[in-house]
């Protein structure tokens, strides 16, 4: 597209963290970058959430859900058990004992600096994705530890992909590797749901 240029859409910094929910079965969480407290007098958080994500329907039914917020120590299994696989199919606090707030949430205890417990107040369709308006029900700090930043992740905590499998494709997010000489243009990665264009070639 002309005079798009997709790194100046990286300059924009994130944060990352994990959401949980239930759905009167279980405890479930997945990882956003896509938190932002959008307004201070009553305070409103927004939350996006992709369609796909099991999460989505959860809290869109349930209309709460609690944002805990990934500190640096947060190794790559936290994001691999969360961020890489579905809450349809797999127990994501199986063998997590979580802390839980006031709503009957979980709340990563271990990794998490502090949490915030939301509470739906609207929801925006915006396609791909559910926008979560919502207002702030508790909110509590659980450590002083320097929080998880999407470019500290890339730089810090994602696994380098081997140079020497040398065939296909990387997620430039999350690292998935495709082997196969083309990648499909209507590829999603099935760790992370980003598209094809979040692909590159390994040289
Ligand atoms: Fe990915």
């Amino acid at each position: 597209m002309a005079n798009i240029d997709n790194a100046a859409l990286f300059k924009i910094s994130y944060g990352l963290f994990v959401v949980t929910s239930n759905d009167g079965t279980r405890d479930n969480g997945l990882i956003v970058n896509t938190v932002s407290q959008i307004t201070d007098s009553p305070i409103r958080v927004a939350v996006a959430v992709n369609k796909k994500n099991y999460s989505h329907d959860v809290i869109r039914e349930t209309k709460k859900m609690n944002v805990c917020c990934l500190s640096i120590d947060a190794p790559f299994s936290v994001f691999e058990n969360f961020g890489f696989r579905s809450g349809r199919d797999a127990d994501k606090f199986e063998g997590i004992t979580p802390l839980r707030s006031e709503n009957g949430l979980a709340v990563l205890g271990e990794f998490t600096s502090g949490f915030i417990s939301l509470e739906v107040e609207s929801y925006v369709d915006i396609d791909t994705h559910g926008m979560f308006i919502c207002t702030v029900t508790e909110a509590k700090t659980l450590s002083d530890k320097e929080s998880m930043t999407y470019t500290y992740y890339q730089e810090n905590v994602k696994p380098k992909p081997e140079a020497k499998k040398a065939k296909g494709y990387v997620c430039k997010i999350c690292g998935y590797v495709y082997e196969g000489d083309t990648l499909p243009d209507d590829f999603i990665c099935p760790w992370c749901k980003h598209s094809a264009s979040d692909f590159e070639k390994i040289q």
